[in-house]
C-alpha cells in the first residue's frame, strides 16, 4: 500500500466540499400552495417547526434553526423595521393586524447559526413586541453566514428570541 498522494488528498477534499455545498431545496412561506394553511404545513400538533429553517437568501443555505426548536406565535405585524431595498416581503398581516413569528427559548445556543446586532435602543420595535420590557435594548437577528437581516429580534441579556416567519426559508422534501 502506497501513501495517498497530495493530489489524491486534494481530490478527496474537493469532493467533500462540493457535496457539502449542495443546497437542500427550500421554500418561502409565499411559495406554499395557495390556500394551504402555513401554520398547519410548517408545524406539528404542538406548534413547533417541523422543517429546518434556513436563511432567506436562496444562495446562502445557512441553517438557522433545527426542527422542533421554534414555537409558532401570533403578535403585532410589522414589529421588525423594513429598510429601503430590503429583500423581505411586506408582512401579510391579517385583518386584526397580527403576524406570525417563531418564538425560540432557552439561549442563543438554541440556534444552529445566528448573528446578533449590537444592542440598540428600541426605536422601531413596537412596545407591543413579545418579550419587551421597559429599558431593555434590542438585538436584531441576522444570518450568521451572509449577515442578511434583520430577520428577528432578541433583548440584551435575554434568553428568548423571535424570528419573522416570512423572513426565513423552510426545508422541503426533495
Ligand atoms: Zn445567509
Amino acid at each position: 500500500m502506497s501513501q495517498p498522494s497530495q493530489a489524491d488528498i486534494f481530490a478527496a477534499l474537493q469532493a467533500q466540499s462540493s457535496s457539502s455545498r449542495k443546497r437542500p431545496p427550500t421554500q418561502l412561506i409565499s411559495d406554499l400552495p395557495e390556500g394551504e394553511d402555513a401554520k398547519a404545513s410548517l408545524t406539528n400538533g404542538q406548534g413547533t417547526n417541523v422543517t429546518k429553517i434556513h436563511c432567506f437568501r436562496q444562495g446562502c443555505g445557512c441553517v438557522i434553526l433545527a426542527p422542533g426548536v421554534g414555537q409558532w406565535i401570533s403578535a403585532d405585524s410589522n414589529l421588525i423595521p423594513s429598510e429601503d431595498g430590503s429583500p423581505f416581503p411586506g408582512s401579510n398581516a391579517s385583518p386584526d393586524n397580527q403576524s406570525a413569528y417563531w418564538h425560540i427559548t432557552g439561549s442563543p445556543m438554541s440556534f444552529d447559526n445566528i448573528g446578533f446586532s449590537k444592542p440598540s435602543e428600541l426605536k422601531s420595535l413596537s412596545l407591543n413586541a413579545p418579550g419587551n420590557a421597559s429599558g431593555k435594548k434590542v438585538k436584531w437577528l441576522s444570518c450568521a453566514d451572509c449577515d442578511l437581516g434583520p430577520v428577528g429580534w432578541s433583548f440584551e441579556g435575554g434568553t428568548e428570541a423571535w424570528l419573522a416567519v416570512e423572513r426565513v426559508r423552510y426545508g422541503v422534501k426533495p
